[in-house]
């Protein structure tokens, strides 16, 4: 698809192309008001861009190739263009597949816009527009300012949106990603968590406190079903999270998100080490090594310097490199020395 067409309007779809019944200079043009028509966006003055949309269908029947049959025009509200509301004009291809033995009753069909549902009149970014307006106190009058829009549209989209601020509860992702932050005001517990696609990122749902019972709660009211496809759990080492889960989602399998994996094993690491070293007499140069290089011990193997051999205290003044170093010290214990 034209990115002219992209950025303009938003649409993602890649077939849409601007009409070729108009010409090029008129494809985007500003049409003032008629206060007398019949669509309320064209009661006021707006921009008009003129599409199409056709392709090759298979007829939904006979799998046959459909015969094409003239164009439908549509309307879409759009995002405005300095200052003046956007309408979209669509041809639809309109498509037909004549009665034929394969086919019995004769089968019509209309060219679809990837991301528009045929019902809508108003393009999603203006849909989300409201949502984002919807979420803060704004009347709705202004709303229909801004926007461009009757006041009536905004009270039907606000029924319509209802259903974006309640998640489903007939389905979660297969990859599942919980994480707890600090809600600050917005709940009284302090930690919230996040319900996140892990796949996509994209938020899911807040929940208000992290507590075992709370969020106990808040996934049973997902039938079973719903949490038993759950493939993987993305939580941090928060213990408490982690028989909660497997009560909850029967086939999933927990995993750590990197960053916490990385603090843990540093941690355990740094156990081990620092116990090896109190095993050990507290003068015994090795003890005293495994002190000075713990740096090295969680350095990056890929960033080991294999190079330069310095003298190193502690190994009796030989000449060693990064890795040697590391070798000696894991050397001094089973616990330490790499399975
Ligand atoms: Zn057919």
């Amino acid at each position: 698809m034209n990115d002219y067409i992209k950025s303009l309007t938003g649409l993602t779809d890649n077939l849409i192309t601007f009409d070729p019944r108009v010409a090029e200079d008129d494809r985007l043009k500003i049409i003032s008001a008629n206060p007398t028509a019949r669509h309320p966006f064209a009661r006021q003055e707006h921009c008009e861009l003129y599409l199409r949309q056709s392709y090759p269908n298979a007829c939904p029947v006979c799998g046959q190739l459909m015969r094409k049959n003239g164009f439908k025009t549509v309307y879409l509200r759009g995002l405005e263009i300095n200052g003046r509301p956007l309408v979209l004009v669509i041809a639809k291809q309109k498509y037909l597949c004549p009665v034929s033995v394969e086919c019995p009753t004769l089968v019509t069909d209309l060219a679809r816009v990837q991301g528009i549902n045929v019902n809508h009149q108003i393009m999603p970014n203006v849909q989300q527009r409201m949502l984002l307006a919807l979420t803060e106190i704004h009347s709705v009058k202004d709303i229909a300012n801004q926007l461009h829009v009757s006041q009536t549209t905004v009270y039907r989209q606000m029924s319509q949106l209802k259903r974006h601020f309640r998640p489903k509860r007939h389905w979660l992702p297969e990859v599942l990603a919980l994480d707890d932050f600090k809600a600050g005001r917005f709940a009284t517990s302090g930690m919230s968590m996040a319900l996140m696609n892990g796949k996509t990122h994209e938020l899911i749902d807040v929940i208000e406190s992290r507590t075992n019972t709370c969020l106990r709660n808040y996934f049973y009211r997902y039938e079973y079903a719903v949490r038993a496809n759950v493939k993987l759990i993305v939580v941090d080492l928060y213990q408490p999270y982690r028989s909660l889960i497997r009560d909850l989602f029967p086939n999933a399998a927990i995993v750590a998100d990197r960053y916490h994996v990385v603090v843990q094993a540093y941690q355990a690491l740094n156990h081990v080490r620092t116990q090896t070293m109190k095993a050990l007499p507290s003068k015994d140069k090795l003890a005293r090594a495994l002190k000075r290089y713990w740096r090295l011990l969680v350095k990056d193997a890929a960033k080991l310097n294999w190079h330069d051999f310095k003298r190193r205290t502690g190994f009796g003044g030989a000449q060693l490199n990064e890795r040697e170093v590391i070798d000696r010290l894991t050397a001094t214990s089973d616990a330490l020395s790499p399975a």
